[in-house]
């Protein structure tokens, strides 16, 4: 097992999760956060997944209590990112505290896990932008096996290399897509999912036989509205004005439908309601 070091820069529903894959890949895995009780949760929440794997049988008992010990936490990001030879934010959507994070001096590989953020501003921002480099990973991240991975610009052919190298290690399957707003995936879904609000909202169909069509006629697992409901219409929302915003295109303009429905409260699976009833 090589001794390799991955930090992993903030500890919430993403960070801990990828502090988990990388631990049980064999990194010695650095979790930094600036909340102590970010971290504590992230600790409990990565040996809770990694117990279930246990009593499904899909994990050692031993490799279990190896991954956990190749965790350390850290409040102090220089001790964090000391001797990395990786680094990975999943910090908040905030420009300016990415670029912060990934000011990291040496020869580390410096990721983000944004959602939407530019890589190319990440990178102009930092000392080193050949080293900067978009690893978009899906939740929850011990699950889904998709990993964009987002090359800007000045991402050099070595450092994308690298990614690639850390993705395939983390045992996930790695796409690469230029640095353009909404990536592959976000792009494509949610085109998908816009077009299938405006197909309720002018009474084409139900939004359960919507999704039928889809999962039955192109073996989608799920149709685009339920996906939607899970998501969050508010998140779906967001990021369809981003779209808009930055392609100009009338493709991502947002259904007055999904909007009047965020406007109530309607917000899918955790607000109860959205193109579906969601029970406890
Ligand atoms: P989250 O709110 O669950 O976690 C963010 C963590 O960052 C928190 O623990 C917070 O304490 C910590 N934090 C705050 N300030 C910090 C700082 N200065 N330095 C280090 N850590 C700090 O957020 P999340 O859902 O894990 O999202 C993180 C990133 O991943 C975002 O860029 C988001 O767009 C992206 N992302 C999220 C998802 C998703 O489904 N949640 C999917 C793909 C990508």
């Amino acid at each position: 097992m090589s001794p390799e070091t991955l930090a992993v820069l903030g500890a919430g529903t993403m960070g801990h999760g990828i502090a988990q894959i990388a631990a049980l890949a064999g990194y010695h895995t650095h979790l930094f956060d600036v909340d102590g009780d970010a971290l504590v949760r992230a600790v409990q929440r990565i040996d809770a997944n990694l117990g279930k794997g246990v009593s499904l049988g899909k994990l050692d008992e031993a490799l279990r209590q190896e991954a956990l010990e190749r965790i350390s936490t850290h409040l102090d990001l220089d001790e964090a990112v000391d001797a990395a030879h990786f680094v990975i934010e999943a910090a908040p959507e905030r420009l300016e505290l990415k670029c912060d994070l990934l000011r990291v001096p040496g020869d580390a590989l410096l990721a983000t896990n944004t959602s939407s953020l530019s890589i190319s501003a990440i990178a102009r921002a930092v000392p080193a932008p050949e080293r900067v480099v978009g690893m978009h990973f899906f939740n929850p991240v011990h699950i889904m096996a998709l990993l964009e991975i987002v090359r800007a610009e000045t991402t050099s052919t070595e450092t994308v290399d690298r990614a690639l190298a850390v993705a395939r290690r983390l045992g996930k399957t790695p796409i690469v897509v230029n640095d353009v707003p909404g990536f592959a995936s976000s792009r494509l879904g949610i085109a998908l999912g816009l077009e299938a609000i405006r197909m309720v909202e002018e009474g084409v169909a139900s939004a359960a036989d919507i999704d039928t069509a889809m999962e039955l006629g192109y073996r989608h697992p799920m149709g685009p509205l339920r996906l939607t409901d899970l998501v969050g219409l508010d998140v779906r929302l967001d990021i369809a004005r981003y779209l808009y915003h930055e392609l100009g295109t009338a493709r991502f303009e947002p259904p007055k439908l999904l909007e009047r429905m965020v406007e109530e409260g309607k917000l899918g699976k955790k607000s109860g309601e959205g193109f579906y009833r969601w029970e406890e």
